[in-house]
């Protein structure tokens, strides 16, 4: 037979291959796989977030408590020498008092950071708790919905098989630089083989010009499309 009609032929069992391709991938089922798989992996990357923010919180917390620990025996030892060596003028008591006062300023404003943070860590804990929970059981239903997919997926697979095995038959005797051309057109084109339509490409509807329309007066069995590089068919 004409490599072109066996190449025509070959064409009607590859776009039922294909069709059959596209229905297996608008499985119902295997959207919510899908969909599922996305959200565990999405909460997968909050729960690390939250670790990473538990770790820094937790390390900021230890300098902070430390820093106040520090600041309170400055105090007191001020305190002690203020009580000690009572200072000579109220110029020199002012200014110890002032200091001291600096010191007391300083470890409020770390305690309130101290306590907010605190605060914060326990909201980060409620919140890894809650993602937990909702991973749990977008996870069960996952589960629940893999083994009914599973199951949709083997039966599919057999047709699948059989019309991949239709399309392997169809090749033979097909040269393989043609079959290379139509895989080639058939990535911006499908499908990539069409007939002539009334002087126009049957897949874009272009309009032939008038040096193919000759062409094919002349008896050639097919024409390239200039627009769309589909091969056409003449008769
Ligand atoms: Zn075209």
């Amino acid at each position: 037979m004409e490599q072109y009609e066996l190449l025509w032929q070959y064409q009607q069992v590859d776009m039922e291959l294909e069709k059959y391709e596209r229905e297996m991938r608008a499985n119902a089922n295997r959207k919510e796989l899908l969909k599922h798989r996305d959200f565990l992996l999405e909460q997968q990357g909050v729960l690390k977030k939250i670790e990473t923010d538990v770790e820094n919180m937790g390390d900021r917390m230890e300098a902070l408590a430390d820093e106040i620990e520090r600041l309170s025996a400055s105090v007191n030892e001020a305190a002690a020498a203020f009580e000690q060596h009572r200072p000579e003028d109220l110029e020199e008591a002012r200014k110890q008092i002032a200091a001291m006062e600096k010191l007391i300023a300083t470890i409020s404003r770390y305690e309130t950071e101290l306590a907010k943070a605190r605060k914060d860590a326990d909201a980060r804990d409620r919140q890894q708790r809650e993602v937990r929970v909702r991973s749990a059981k977008a996870r069960a239903e996952f589960d629940r919905i893999k083994l009914i997919y599973d199951e949709e997926y083997k039966q599919a697979k057999v047709t699948l098989e059989q019309l991949q095995s239709k399309v392997a038959e169809a090749a033979k005797g097909i040269e393989p630089e043609l079959l290379e051309k139509y895989k080639a057109i058939k990535r911006h084109s499908t499908p990539p083989i069409t007939r002539i339509h009334d002087g126009r490409c049957g897949g874009c509807n272009m309009q032939l010009p008038s040096a193919e329309m000759s062409r094919v007066r002349d008896g050639a069995i097919f024409v390239e499309c200039e627009n769309c590089g589909r091969i056409i068919l003449v008769k």
